[in-house]
């Protein structure tokens, strides 16, 4: 199969229908792939119905469809089993569910700790459980290059840390965290710990054994599947250890009119109808991406954001938010002084280059960069030279534009 990036764009029904665009923004969304809009119009159009409710054989190939679309989950992420997958909103929803069903069984005084670098999704809702029940939340402070800084994590984690919630890859540095390190130390204090996998699962499968954490987060829009379906991926015995988040239909053992049990995981976290064909979708994502060649792909979005950040290291006062080399994620930002990144990004926008410029969802990450706001191109396997030779030409039109 041909990997190069031209064979592989023309699988996007997006950008094949407009060559002259070049997408640097797959950090927010990436294009979606022509197999998975083929399996979501199968699937609404031979198999749609609601699932683990009906007995006919329409309700039972739904419900063959969306169990499928499970084990493919944990076949990508080499998960102990497809009962460890939960199918969330997205990541954000699984984020949530996780501070909210793990956090009840906290108490106060108990130390959860985050990162400085988090997106808000694995930062708000962390303080909203610091406010409803007294848990205290420490920071992983980063340096200089953002990545996460753990020379003190023995003492920020004290005597009574029970959870760690950190991202995988920062998604506006593309800095990857030493998860090794962290979970090295979580396994001694007894604490549990959460990859927010958002930014990494677009670059290639995962393997949550060999990470080692007990929860994994990440949303099916980032690795060219649909928008409103996510994972949460839980380690059995950390979800049946675990009340439910949200109550509703399907994630009953038995309902009487004085109390509710609860089924076990995964149908405990999947209150009400799930998104089911999203989930089909998203599986028909997965099997894509479990084909392909990623040592191919890795290696070419390292080239292409080793150029992008040589290309911009030429650009006088301009600041690169995040490591200058060794092993990165193809996630580019930066600061030019006196231009302000929606202007950039508006400039490069009528060179059919689209951007995002901004606070990234990071806005704690960029208070310590001393920024409000940054420009962010990402690189996905579809990017090639020609749309880095044009972002470089367009921030020089920019730069003439806008001084
Ligand atoms: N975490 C990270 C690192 C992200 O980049 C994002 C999306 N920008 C999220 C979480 C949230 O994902 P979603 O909006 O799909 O729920």
């Amino acid at each position: 199969m041909s990997h190069t990036a031209a064979s592989l764009r023309a699988q996007f029904p997006l950008l094949a229908a407009t060559p002259e665009l070049h997408y640097l923004d797959s950090a927010a969304t990436a294009q979606i792939h022509r197999t998975v809009l083929d399996a979501v119009l199968h699937h609404e159009t031979t198999s749609r119905a609601n699932v683990l409710r009906g007995t006919y054989r329409l309700a039972e190939a739904a419900d063959l469809a969306y169990e499928q679309a499970r084990q493919t989950a944990a076949r990508f992420l080499n998960a102990g089993s497809a009962d460890e997958i939960v199918f969330t909103s997205g990541a954000t929803a699984a984020l949530n569910l996780v501070s909210h069903a793990f956090g009840a069984t906290l108490q106060p005084g108990d130390r959860v700790l985050i990162s400085v670098a988090e997106h808000h999704s694995n930062f708000v809702p962390w303080q909203m459980l610091r406010d409803r029940c007294g848990i205290e939340l420490t920071l992983i402070p980063v340096s200089a290059d953002g990545r996460l800084d753990l020379e003190r994590l023995a003492d920020l984690m004290g005597s009574r840390c029970r959870f760690i919630a950190v991202t995988q890859c920062s998604n506006v540095t593309g800095a990857w965290t030493d998860v090794a390190a962290i979970v090295a130390a979580a396994r001694e204090a007894g604490a549990r710990v959460l990859l927010d996998g958002a930014q990494a699962v677009q670059h290639g499968p995962q393997d949550v054994q060999a990470l080692g954490g007990d929860f994994y987060a990440f949303s099916g829009h980032k690795c060219f599947g649909p928008g409103g379906v996510g994972v949460l991926w839980g380690r059995a015995e950390a979800l049946t250890q675990m009340p439910p988040f949200l109550g509703g239909g399907g994630m009953i053992a038995e309902v009487t009119p004085e109390a509710s049990t609860w089924a076990a995981p995964p149908q405990r976290f999947e209150a009400g109808t799930p998104p089911i064909a999203q989930a089909v979708g998203l599986a028909a994502a997965l099997e894509w991406m479990m084909t392909l060649d990623w040592t191919v792909i890795r290696a070419r979005e390292d080239a292409l954001c080793k150029r992008l950040i040589e290309g911009l290291a030429r650009i006088p006062s301009l600041h690169l938010l995040g490591p200058q080399n060794g092993e990165r994620a193809p996630i580019v930002s930066f600061d030019i002084p006196g231009l302000h990144p929606h202007d950039i990004c508006q400039v490069l926008d009528a060179q059919s280059l689209a951007l995002r410029g901004g606070h990234h969802c990071a806005q704690p990450l960029l208070a310590a960069f001393g920024v409000e706001a940054c420009t962010r191109a990402s690189i996905a396997l579809y990017n090639d030279e020609a749309d880095i030779e044009a972002l470089l030409g367009g921030l020089d039109c920019a730069r003439r534009e806008l001084s």
